[in-house]
């Protein structure tokens, strides 16, 4: 058996936490000949829940858990860190002001950075869930300058199942038919999901659904599911966001298939003409522990055209963090 690895994962008692927790310790995230111990991090308010949590997850008396902690200091919680789940945010509520919302969690995402940076193991993997995930993954990076930035990504995963789902119902195949889905940008409303290079049994999709289906049903329900489930559920997706939390990582850690992608966000090179450092959602391959743009791909200029509307609004988010003196 190897030796355990520790999983930090923030926000622990949480709707999202408590589906992910589970999963991770069942071996789900990091393959089931890894052991995992996990440090869970709430604010002072939350953590007698977190420790319920805790209690639950002793009592399902998993093999691969080798030891669960509870804090409500970022420093300690990040000791060690080999993945860092950051799932707790401040959710914007009614009225909230973008710079309000930015302004609280630079207060939240600033201080795990460099929680990170002074602490976490050196190989340390961290993964943004808590929104707007791509800002907050940029705030986390710039706060610790001795880690790698490529390191800290934010969860575009979500989407990506969500987009796989969607065109398997629609060709009437299976989410495991499909190869090279895309969806570019942030998990916002701006997102574009993109068919252009997806195969679905080796055929390719876009000669299978035609482009209205594509711009009219498939782009805006994969974007705006988030709320076609608050709307139906009367509550935010947390299953299925933890499940993508779970997918993201074990894509990152233990590679992605011959053939085949998957969409990361982590800092841009340029790739794309994407501005260098956003934090923004593209096709990735994985191996050995690391993750690579898909570079050279010909894009229509409608798919250029959504990635340069896309990036200016990450952009101007970023432009704000700044003029706030967040970083
Ligand atoms: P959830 O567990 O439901 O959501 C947590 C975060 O994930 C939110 O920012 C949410 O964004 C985001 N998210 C990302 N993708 C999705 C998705 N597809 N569907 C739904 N959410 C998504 O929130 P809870 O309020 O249940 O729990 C948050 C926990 O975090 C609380 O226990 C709180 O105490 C804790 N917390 C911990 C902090 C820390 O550890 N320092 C700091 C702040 C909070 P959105 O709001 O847009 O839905």
């Amino acid at each position: 058996m190897k030796k355990p690895v520790t999983v930090t994962v923030t926000g622990a008692a949480g709707n999202i936490g408590y589906a992910l927790l589970f999963r991770i310790a069942s071996g789900s995230m990091l393959g089931e000949d890894q052991p995992v111990k996990l440090n869970l991090l709430e604010i002072p308010q939350a953590v007698k829940a977190a420790e319920g949590t805790a209690m639950e997850l002793n009592d399902a008396a998993f093999p691969l858990l080798a030891g669960v902690d509870i804090y409500d200091d970022a420093t300690k919680a990040f000791a060690g860190c080999n993945y860092g789940l950051l799932v707790g945010a401040r959710p914007r509520t009614k009225g909230m002001e973008r710079a309000d919302l930015l302004a609280a969690n630079g207060g939240i995402f600033g201080p795990q950075g460099k929680a990170i940076n002074d602490n976490a193991a050196d190989d340390i993997k961290v993964l943004v869930v808590g929104n707007p995930a791509n800002t907050n993954a940029f705030i986390a990076a710039a706060s610790a300058p001795d880690v790698p930035a490529e390191r800290f990504t934010a969860m575009m995963r979500l989407d990506h199942n969500r987009a796989l789902s969607q065109l398997a119902q629609k060709t009437d195949s299976q989410v495991t038919d499909i190869e090279k889905m895309i969806v570019w940008g942030n998990h916002s409303a701006d997102q574009y999901p993109d068919v252009s290079f997806a195969t679905v049994n080796g055929k390719p999709a876009v000669d299978l659904v035609d482009e209205a289906w594509l711009d009219d049903y498939f782009v805006p329900t994969v974007a705006k599911r988030g709320a076609a489930i608050i709307e139906a559920r009367g509550a935010s997706s947390a299953a299925s966001a933890a499940s993508a939390a779970v997918d993201h990582m074990r894509s990152w850690a233990l590679g992605t298939p011959e053939g085949d992608w998957t969409t990361i966000a982590g800092p841009s090179h340029g790739e794309y003409g994407v501005p260098e450092g956003l934090v923004y959602g593209m096709p990735c391959t994985c191996a050995n522990g690391e993750y690579t743009v898909v570079e050279g791909l010909e894009l229509s200029d409608k798919t250029q055209a959504q990635i340069a509307k896309n990036a200016q609004a990450a952009q101007a988010e970023i432009d704000e963090v700044k003029k706030l003196g967040l970083l």
